[in-house]
């Protein structure tokens, strides 16, 4: 069983990360972050009511990714674990999940944060540009990730639930201290 939150600050790498996880493991990638973009793309009321907050760089409302993240949980395909990429990022949101959990009678397997630097980060994320990825929101989302998000990887630690990574290296590197540090080697398919 697989049930494992990636953190990390913008530009880490999670997604690719997930993504990969996701796949040699057979479990789903909830990415927050990947579902708010189609609402948005879909122009749904979700959509438009986070609309504002991605563009600035801000944090959407806890009580609006709380209930997509509950609901997604519920689906029969979380059902042998997922990959949260992009969630929890605010302490409410860790403490809204734990609550999730105990009404699903679910437990994390674990939470893994890869480290990079600020310096590390800034040149990534202007190397990445995304259409919301101008410099000011760059900044203002690496402001956000370090006021809100990064208590999210010291409320783990208090858990010991949380392994810390190296984020600096290949893909393949990142991948293989991702299944070392959450022991995950022989959960994979192949
Ligand atoms: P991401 O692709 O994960 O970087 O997310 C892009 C944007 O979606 C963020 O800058 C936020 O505006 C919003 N978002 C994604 N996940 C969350 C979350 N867990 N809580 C609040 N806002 C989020």
């Amino acid at each position: 069983m697989m049930r494992l939150v990636l953190l990390g600050p913008p530009g880490a790498g999670k997604g690719t990360q997930a993504e990969r996880l996701a796949k040699k493991f057979g479990v789903p990638q909830i990415s927050t972050g990947d579902i708010l973009r189609e609402a948005r793309a879909k122009g749904t009321s979700l959509g438009q009511q986070a609309e504002a907050y991605m563009k600035s760089g801000a944090l959407v409302p806890d009580e609006v990714v709380v209930g997509i993240v509950r609901e997604r949980l519920q689906e029969m395909d979380c059902e042998t674990g997922y990959i949260l990429d992009g969630f929890p990022r605010s302490v409410a949101q860790a403490k809204a999940l734990e609550q999730t959990l105990v009404e699903l009678g679910q437990e994390l397997s674990a939470v893994v944060s890869i480290d990079v630097s600020e310096d590390e980060l800034t040149r990534r994320l202007l190397v990445r540009k995304r259409e919301d990825d101008n410099e000011t929101v760059i900044r203002k989302r690496l402001k956000v990730y370090t006021q809100q998000t990064a208590p999210v990887v010291d409320y783990y630690r208090s858990q010991s639930l949380l392994k810390k990574i190296d984020g600096i290296g290949s893909i393949d590197e990142i991948f293989e201290r991702i299944v070392k540090a959450g022991d995950f080697s022989n959960n994979g398919h192949s």
